[in-house]
């Protein structure tokens, strides 16, 4: 956890059910009975118009693109630059992509992986990992 940072907002209308499977510690988005296709962020209605549905997703991933943060966004991630933020593109389809800290282990600081050890496409793993006493966030682990 890291003291100081703004917290996401969990009262959206159509994110329920992410926040409630993140609390169980796993990770689910949103999936359509008609067509198959797979949101996230969250929204109200597929563009075929069908239902849609929470669903857990395995937590694959690959690493889709990075970015090395030397100047912090917030005076609370000064003490951890420079570190890497990643953006995991999910195993269930190609439009499912989170940003989110690269780790080895899900106790790791965010600044605890080099460069040298990211490629495009490397396999990762959710871990769902607390960033406030409350609220937790997809990290994500060098497979
Ligand atoms: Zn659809």
């Amino acid at each position: 956890m890291i003291e100081g940072i703004p917290l996401p907002d969990r009262e959206g209308p159509f994110e329920e059910g992410f926040w409630a499977t993140l609390d169980r510690g796993e990770l689910a988005h949103q999936h359509c009975t008609a067509c198959g296709a797979w949101h996230f962020p969250a929204r109200w209605r597929c563009s075929c118009k069908g239902q849609l549905e929470y669903r857990t997703v395995s937590g694959e991933a690959e690493l889709w693109s990075w970015t090395l943060v030397h100047a912090p966004v917030l005076p609370a991630f000064a003490p951890f630059t420079p570190y890497v933020v990643g953006i995991a593109q999910l195993a269930e389809a190609a439009n499912l992509r989170m940003v989110g800290p690269v780790l080895r282990t899900p106790g790791d600081p965010i600044n605890a992986v080099r460069l040298e050890e990211l490629r495009i496409g490397m396999p990762l793993r959710a871990a769902i990992i607390p960033i406030a006493s409350d609220i937790a966030w997809p990290a994500w682990l060098i497979a």
